[in-house]
């Protein structure tokens, strides 16, 4: 069993915040502050360039990758770190297009998160080969795999709404019409169980500043399944990503396995702080965690639904299809959240009209869930949202 009270004595979170945004940027682990102080003190600070091999600097893609391997159900040394989360599809998409050649269409979905979608726009128009790419509604995906699919590539959990996509049973149905899949783990990974080896998935990808508190900017993770690693040459071929970088040969050559999707120089600072925030997955049952997740979101809609009936759920009813969040439909959402805010309670919105809440048992109380939805309330029964401030736009939202 998991001990929820002593997963949050392990993070700093600020008095008076309820904190429902984690899935956007989780909040500080102690074992975080610590990390940073160490590796700019003892390991940069000391250490100097003697550090990349007396502090490890140079394994830690791998050996950070491996933590998250197990928290996505791939084997050691399957996954790699660096880069952000666009830049790792970037690489699956090109490296699936190149394994599957004679396909041209690229499968993913109108819910997805933008930035997957642009990137393979981008991609298209580098490649200049004819593929095109399809965004079906998300319950129309399964549909529209075919033989002319080269890539299922897809979002398992809605940013928007959190509806979940079953990643086994579309994998399975791609790999029977002859095409790869992508999965971008961006809004699963500390947040549902996931099992890429048994979904079968090619690709996973996924970002650590959302639900493993890696820290904003935090580096992006990718897997592939080891049966095709070695048959991928990467788009991005750069030196960290060669089978022998320090031997400065002019030729690429790619590295075994998992190691040619490296890029270049790690972000060793930013590793280095997500490792130790890693720590507390050691203690968290994924069972565990997914069952309190689900109590946590259902009571808040329960709440939520019984006292703020302007409120629309955007957000699957059945707990089952949903990650670990909640939307709500407001046609003033964003001023809504701005007065949450200012109280207080940290939610997001997502344009044109969503309320967004994450729910993260590591940190998060059925009480502080009750709270929320009551200062919720008031605000919508006294209409404190409706003052000038709360409707500037702010470059984030
Ligand atoms: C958060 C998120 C991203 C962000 O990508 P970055 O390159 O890390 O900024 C991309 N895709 C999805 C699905 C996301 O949820």
């Amino acid at each position: 069993m998991t001990d929820f009270e002593a997963t949050r004595r392990l993070f700093h979170l600020p008095a008076g915040v309820i904190y429902l945004d984690g899935n956007s940027l989780g909040p500080l682990p102690l074992a975080a502050r610590e990390a940073a102080r160490r590796v700019l003190e003892e390991e940069w600070g000391e250490g100097l360039i003697r550090a990349w091999n007396s502090a490890g600097w140079i394994d830690l893609p791998r050996r950070v990758g491996d933590r998250i391997a197990r928290l996505i159900g791939a084997p050691p040394g399957s996954v790699t770190m660096g880069d952000t989360l666009s830049i790792k599809v970037h690489q699956a998409l090109a490296a699936a297009l190149a394994l599957n050649p004679d396909r041209r269409v690229i499968l993913s979905d109108s819910g997805n998160f933008p930035s997957d979608l642009y990137i393979a726009q981008g991609l298209i128009a580098a490649l200049d080969r004819g593929h095109v790419l399809k965004t079906p509604p998300p319950e129309e995906v399964e549909a529209h795999i075919g033989p002319d699919v080269a890539v299922v590539m897809l979002t398992e959990v809605d940013y928007r709404t959190g509806r979940l996509h079953d990643m086994a049973r579309i994998t399975r149905l791609a790999h029977r019409a002859g095409a790869l899949t992508i999965w971008d783990l961006a809004h699963s990974a500390g947040a549902i169980p996931v099992d890429v080896t048994a979904a079968g998935a090619d690709f996973a990808v996924g970002c650590t500043y959302k639900y493993l508190n890696g820290g904003p900017g935090a580096p992006a993770f990718i897997h592939v399944a080891p049966h095709l690693a070695e048959r991928i040459s990467p788009a991005l071929s750069g030196w960290l990503g060669h089978q022998a970088p320090f031997a400065f040969e002019p030729e690429y050559r790619p590295a075994e396995g998992i190691g040619r999707m490296r890029v270049g120089t790690p972000p060793v600072i930013a590793l280095r702080i997500l490792e130790a925030a890693l720590d507390v997955w050691d203690q968290v049952d994924m069972a565990a965690l997914r069952a309190r997740s689900v109590m946590l979101s259902e009571r808040f809609i329960a709440e939520v639904e019984a006292r703020c009936p302007a409120l629309e759920l955007a957000s699957p009813r059945d707990p089952a299809r949903r990650g670990s969040q909640v939307s709500f439909r407001h046609p003033q959402g964003y001023a809504i959240m701005q007065a949450l805010i200012a109280r207080g309670v940290i939610g997001d919105f997502r344009a044109p009209d969503v309320l967004r809440f994450g729910f993260t048992p590591l940190y998060l109380s059925p009480a502080e869930v009750v709270r929320a939805a009551e200062i919720l309330q008031e605000i919508m029964e006294t209409d404190a949202w409706d003052r000038a401030e709360y409707h500037r736009r702010a470059a984030v939202t």
